[in-house]
């Protein structure tokens, strides 16, 4: 069997689909795998490096696509990408088939079975295959780290000479996996941090990375362990305890989200006018319009004295890292389907069966389908 993979193509992505380490585990368990030249360069993966885990280093694109069984891919295939595969090849990406729908619609037409990672139940059985919690990780770790390089402040105590400097403060609002390991990172540079999010049940994982947990009132738990949106009345509850909070923190850092839909607004115009002067916006949430109404994602903007950071695709700004976490996520999804040379899903197994968008000329992932017909 074939796997391919390709250079990325989207614009600014530095990730790529299989690290060297993960080819070679994969060629191993009777693979053949191929990578298409320069696919690893932008998260520092060499072709040589590639080729001494037994790949094979494929000149273009389009012989890459011609050999596939199988395409392994970070972000969606493009349309290009889904015509130049044979007919019923497969391919694995993370799709987010509402930002790709004419991709998942040629994917239909052309008989592929395509595997969306973000679509893997998060059952316990899936942990070790969840890209959207090692990205995520990534992305949380990053933020912190953008925070302190955007602050005018130090995130640790500092005992000089000249005195001694107070720790900044840092807010993150949201403590999915991203913000828990914004907390994390922000602790271990030594800021004060408190974590904030809907679901009581995250007081405890703040508390035991040693922030301050900031209880409001309003709580929304919603199914499988999400958040579920707040009523009109609940976010103006919110907005009146959370702005006292914000107008004390050096650092906000937003990570919130509700499955399915934009980013809730939580940060408004005015709580960011209340700010400290220097302070600084991390708004994780800019790829899906952001936590904050000021946000501009892609942009750094100022807004009076404070800084709003909207940065897109966090992840592929720890490029290598990003890419190993995404690769053993991937390696753990295929070993079960790769018997001998080929690779056969178990179309019955509630992880294959959860992740699978096309299949034989339809689309099987039914609010994808939605979307795309
Ligand atoms: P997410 O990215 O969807 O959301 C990030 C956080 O934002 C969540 O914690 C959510 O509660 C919070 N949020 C939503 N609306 C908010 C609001 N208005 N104000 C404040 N906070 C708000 O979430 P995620 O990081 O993908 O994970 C969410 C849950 O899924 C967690 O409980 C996590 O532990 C769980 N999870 C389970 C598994 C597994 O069992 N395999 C894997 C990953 C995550």
């Amino acid at each position: 069997i074939k796997l391919a993979v390709p250079r990325e193509s989207a614009a600014g992505e530095r990730r790529v689909a299989l690290d060297p380490a993960t080819a070679k585990r994969l060629c191993e368990l009777g693979a053949e795998v191929l990578v298409q030249r320069a696919a690893g360069a932008r998260a520092h993966f060499t072709d040589a490096a590639y080729r001494e885990a037994g790949a094979r280093i494929v000149p273009s694109a389009a012989a890459l696509l011609r050999q596939a069984d199988a395409l392994l891919k970070v972000q969606a295939p493009s349309v290009k990408e889904a015509e130049g595969l044979r007919e019923g090849a497969l391919v694995v990406a993370t799709v987010m088939a509402q930002r790709n729908v004419e991709a998942v619609a040629r994917m239909r037409d052309r008989g592929i079975t395509c595997f969306a990672m973000e679509l893997i139940p998060r059952i316990s059985r899936a942990q070790s295959m969840d890209v959207l919690s090692s990205q995520a990780a990534v992305a949380g770790y990053k933020a912190a780290i953008m925070g302190a390089d955007l602050s005018c402040r130090f995130f640790p105590m500092l005992t000089t000479a000249a005195g001694t400097i107070r720790p900044a403060s840092v807010l993150v609002i949201g403590a999915g996996v991203a913000g828990l390991q914004a907390i994390a990172t922000a602790r271990r540079l030594g800021a004060v941090v408190l974590g904030y999010d809907v679901r009581s049940a995250t007081r405890e994982q703040v508390e035991s990375l040693g922030a301050r947990f900031v209880q409001l009132s309003v709580t929304a738990e919603g199914e499988g362990g999400y958040a579920r949106e707040l009523t009109d009345e609940e976010k103006a509850q919110q907005a009146d305890e959370l702005a006292a909070h914000i107008a004390r923190t050096d650092v906000l850092i937003t990570t919130a989200a509700v499955p399915g839909l934009p980013a809730p607004k939580i940060v408004s115009p005015a709580m960011v006018e209340g700010m400290k002067p220097g302070a600084v916006i991390v708004d994780l949430a800019a790829d899906g319009g952001g936590n904050c109404a000021l946000t501009e994602p892609g942009r750094t903007v100022t807004y009076g004295a404070v800084t709003i950071h909207g940065p897109l695709n966090v992840p592929s700004q720890v490029p290598l890292r990003a890419s190993e976490m995404y690769a053993r996520n991937l390696f753990n999804f295929l070993q079960p389907m790769l018997t001998g040379d080929a690779l056969r899903p178990d179309f019955e197994d509630a992880v294959i069966a959860g992740s699978l968008l096309t299949r034989d000329g339809a689309i099987v992932h039914e609010p994808s389908r939605a979307l795309v017909e």
